[in-house]
């Protein structure tokens, strides 16, 4: 099947077929019909499947002609993360910029300056592409209004509908007319945000892009119990035995990432750590460098976890578990993209096996816990135990806020005392 009997308009087919794309993945055929008729779309499909054109095809063809006397935004494209609000904006732009009239994108960001963002608004943008504290900021200082915008996007929308962002959605939201289209894709929904779903979305379209007719990422998952002294040792075990070329590593906190992107360095690799609080033009260096192949290893919290689309990136691993089972299905969905293989790797401690076992669990597979030659684990789990914040846990996410989360509720809570 090709794009054409998807109702797009031939200039956009031809803007597809321009770009290389033949035929449509599963979510592209199923939301981007119904998105065109208008209806709200609530898409959920794998890491890697494709959302983004899913969404992306429908916004283009919706735009009506700008008219410079009415500066407005039409679309309004919301993301967790300024990587992902970069790499969405080239998405479309991309597309944009094989159509016969000119569509105007921008894309805004914290960490960066907001001059230049405020520049470019001027005369109005056709589609905003934002993370929402930035985009808040500048609506604030009227840089652009949302009052006749007509279609509202939310990528990676679980995230966007977490506790952590809740607010500035709410706060979005306000500004938003009431009377518009809304596209929400995700990888996975959590039970948290169901609900909330429903409220936003007015009689939605369900696209569930799994099941028997998609693809299944093709991501190899392997699991090796190690020492937790052992682990950098073993990841740089494995770089050289594999010949990995490019590893995206994922570490619980900040700091990890520095420390074990500096021994890896010290031991030969060109490693360099990413978290939220390395400056915008660090973060955008390094995401350059891994791509173009600079640097063979990032060290990263999971920050990266979400959306980023790096090609031939065969190899993600989990250096600490992540919380969720939500976190472990998007980080390693940076690795196994449109229909190439990858391969993720956890490390598992025994401080960590029982909060394995728990994601195992939850993402319905049974992994053989694999020993390599030299790194094998000699500490035992700790005995069971009832209380579920025992450190053998490890620390799974329930409804529990994270720091960011309950930081983000503390700003907020300071700001509007009532
Ligand atoms: P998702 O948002 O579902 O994780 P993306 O939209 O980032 O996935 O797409 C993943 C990769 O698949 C990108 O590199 C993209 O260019 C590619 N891709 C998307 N749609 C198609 C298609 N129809 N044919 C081939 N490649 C595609
Ligand atoms: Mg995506």
């Amino acid at each position: 099947m090709t794009f054409s009997t998807l109702g797009l308009t031939p200039a956009l087919l031809d803007a597809v077929n321009a770009m290389g794309y033949i035929s449509p993945t599963l979510v592209q055929k199923l939301a981007i019909t119904p998105a065109l008729a208008g209806r709200d779309v609530l898409g959920s499909a794998p890491t890697g499947s494709g959302k983004t054109l899913a969404f992306a095809l429908p916004l283009l063809q919706g735009l009506q002609p700008s008219d410079a006397r009415l500066p407005r935004v039409q679309a309004l494209v919301l993301v967790p993360t300024r990587e992902l609000a970069v790499q969405v904006g080239e998405v479309i732009s991309a597309l944009a910029r094989q159509l016969p009239r000119s569509v105007k994108v921008t894309v805004l960001f914290g960490g960066v300056s907001a001059n230049p963002q405020m520049m470019r608004l001027r005369g109005g943008a056709d589609v905003v592409v934002a993370t929402p504290g930035r985009l808040l900021d500048l609506l604030a200082h009227n840089a652009l209004s949302l009052g006749s915008t007509a279609l509202l996007v939310l990528d990676e929308a679980d995230r966007m509908l977490d506790l952590g962002f809740a607010e500035e959605l709410n706060q979005l939201q306000a500004l938003l007319p009431g009377q518009r289209q809304n596209l929400f894709f995700s990888a996975t929904f959590s039970p948290g945000v169901q609900a909330l779903v429903q409220t936003l979305l007015n009689d939605p379209v369900r696209v569930q892009a799994s099941g028997p007719a998609q693809q299944p990422p093709k991501i190899v998952q392997r699991a090796i119990a190690v020492d937790a002294a052992q682990r950098t040792q073993l990841l740089h075990h494995l770089i050289g035995l594999h010949g990995w070329a490019r590893v995206l590593v994922f570490v619980a906190t900040k700091y990890a990432t520095e420390i074990v992107a500096d021994k890896l360095r010290k031991g030969g690799l060109a490693a360099e750590p990413f978290h939220g609080e390395l400056s915008q033009g660090k973060r955008s260096q390094v995401l350059t460098d891994f791509k173009a192949s600079r640097l063979s290893v990032v060290v990263a919290t999971d920050l990266a976890a979400r959306g980023l689309d790096i090609t031939e990136l065969p190899v993600v691993v989990n250096f600490d578990l992540p919380r969720s089972t939500q976190d472990y299905t998007h980080r390693i969905g940076r690795t196994g993209r449109a229909g190439v293989a990858g391969l993720a790797v956890s490390f598992v401690s025994a401080a960590t096996l029982s909060h394995f076992r728990l994601i195992e669990k939850r993402q319905c597979v049974s992994l053989p816990l694999e020993s390599i030659g030299g790194f094998a684990a000699t500490e035992v789990p700790p005995p069971a135990s009832t209380s579920p914040n025992a450190p053998g846990n490890g620390g799974i996410k329930g409804s529990r806020p994270s720091k960011k989360d309950r930081l983000r509720a503390h700003a907020t809570a300071q700001k509007q005392p009532s």
